[in-house]
């Protein structure tokens, strides 16, 4: 689960969003939670549906099951849950014909695992994990800082 979060949490920051809270604490129904602003500019809904499936591509790529990344129609977890409701209601807010929409499901899911898949990346996602593990949750200006100081060690 902190995977999941750090996922959301890395994806967002690398689209220019500005995250508010990373919580790894049960809230609810939620594991979880991630909360970032809008991604910004012309590509926002593309943007957001990347980041709404970031949570299961850093999870399936901890598991060592991400979908082979050159076939856009493998098949993902077929899992109904508050990521995959938000990703419908973004594909109907782009005014997209439905077939149309299935086809930009499949590549931001291929985008969020090609993005989190970079290893400057993953360390990042590892470093916000190690963030929840300690701390639980961490404020929006903490997990941008430990995004950018992970991303930064690498160059
Ligand atoms: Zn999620």
């Amino acid at each position: 689960m902190k995977y999941h979060e750090a996922g959301h949490a890395v994806v967002a920051h690398l689209v220019g969003c500005t995250l508010i809270r990373v919580s790894a604490r049960p809230n609810g129904a939620e594991l979880g939670h991630t909360e970032q602003s809008r991604p910004r500019g012309r590509y926002r809904h593309f943007d957001a549906l990347t980041v709404t499936y970031a949570g299961h591509a850093a999870t399936a790529i901890r598991n060592g099951t991400p979908p082979p990344l050159l076939d856009t129609r493998a098949p993902w977890p077929q899992v109904i849950d508050g990521d995959f409701l938000v990703a419908d209601s973004i594909v109907k807010r782009m005014h997209r014909r439905i077939n149309d929409g299935e086809d930009v499901k499949r590549r931001c899911r291929v985008r969020a695992q090609r993005l989190l898949s970079m290893p400057a990346h993953w360390r990042a996602v590892e470093a916000i994990v190690t963030g929840l593990s300690e701390h639980n949750v961490l404020d929006g200006s903490e997990a941008h800082r430990i995004i950018t100081a992970s991303i930064a060690r690498g160059l």
